[in-house]
């Protein structure tokens, strides 16, 4: 198997610097605030102008505040802030998640969405100390919470999750319909890593567990942050030469199907496939191995689950 192209992953192209040591300094954040650019996030949703997230300048936001005002970082000489709101404002602001605006936005803003999202997420649901069961408050910027009673911090989580394009020998390629999804909506295997498990062990047994095969060639192909609401998508490519073994576990995945290029085409032509959305990993697999014509052929049916 000719290992593939490196895959475009849209929610990987940050290119903001986090400028970590700056997350402790004080006085530096109060004084860059006023006229840093601040977007808002509150559940899901970031504050937005014509599918663009809408900055304001920290100054017409009143002052500072260290429990809800997350240092994203910087960028040509500007800085970012998200301030995290708990309440629905949406009277105030146009507020749209990153599913629908992610394929307009730029590679900074993708950056500084990820970011934010992934942070935030973690705050909302983890107020409480893991060891004690205490309050904690949000300290450096917005990059740790600390308990008050213990003094112990704790550190934003991100969970290891494997994604993997199975493919046979003829190269036609294997998805799998998870019972929650619509009919005829299909995607490629994924899991989060266990305990104690690499990537590639993780690999063999999700598609084992899910689909039945045994795989003999792994590629790892890239990563691509995933904050909905934690997670990191690790890609793979791999090879089983046993495809007659296929079949769903019926618990996870009710359905699977092999695809050559020519299957593909027709499904998405007589609307019996929906695909992933562009900015996931799995539809960006899925293009790089159908090819020249993907734009094309394999636009029109897509859902987000
Ligand atoms: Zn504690």
């Amino acid at each position: 198997m000719a290992p593939q192209k490196p895959l475009k992953l849209p929610l990987a192209v940050a290119k903001v610097d986090r400028a970590a040591r700056l997350r402790t300094d004080k006085a530096y954040l109060k004084s860059i605030w006023p006229t840093s650019n601040v977007m808002i996030f509150v559940n899901e949703r970031f504050s937005t102008e014509q599918n663009q997230l809408l900055f304001t300048p920290g100054g017409l936001l009143g002052s500072y505040q260290s429990a809800t005002d997350y240092f994203l970082g910087l960028k040509d000489d500007q800085t970012f802030f998200v301030r995290h709101l708990a309440e629905d404002i949406q009277s105030e602001y146009e507020l749209k998640t990153l599913r629908e605006i992610g394929t307009f936005l730029s590679p900074r803003d993708i950056g500084l969405a990820v970011h934010a999202q992934g942070l935030a997420n973690w705050h909302q649901k983890h107020p409480m100390c893991s060891q004690c069961g205490g309050p904690t408050v949000v300290i450096s910027a917005g990059a740790v919470r600390k308990c008050l009673a213990d003094n112990s911090e704790h550190y934003p989580r991100t969970d290891g999750a494997i994604i993997v394009l199975v493919k046979d020998e003829t190269d036609r390629i294997l998805l799998g319909r998870q019972k929650v999804w619509p009919k005829n909506r299909f995607s490629t295997f994924a899991g989060f890593v266990e305990p104690g498990e690499s990537f590639e062990n993780c690999v063999i047994r999700e598609v084992e567990e899910e689909a039945g095969v045994k795989l003999t060639q792994i590629n790892y192909l890239g990563s691509q942050p995933w904050p909905f609401p934690a997670s990191l998508m690790i890609a793979f490519e791999a090879v089983t030469n046993t495809p007659e073994l296929a079949r769903p576990d019926g618990e996870e995945i009710e359905e699977i199907r092999w695809f050559s290029k020519s299957d593909m085409k027709q499904a998405i032509l007589n609307n019996s496939l929906i695909l992933p959305l562009e900015i996931s990993v799995a539809r960006q697999m899925i293009q790089a191995w159908y090819g020249d014509g993907a734009d094309t052929d394999l636009k029109g049916n897509e859902s987000w689950r």
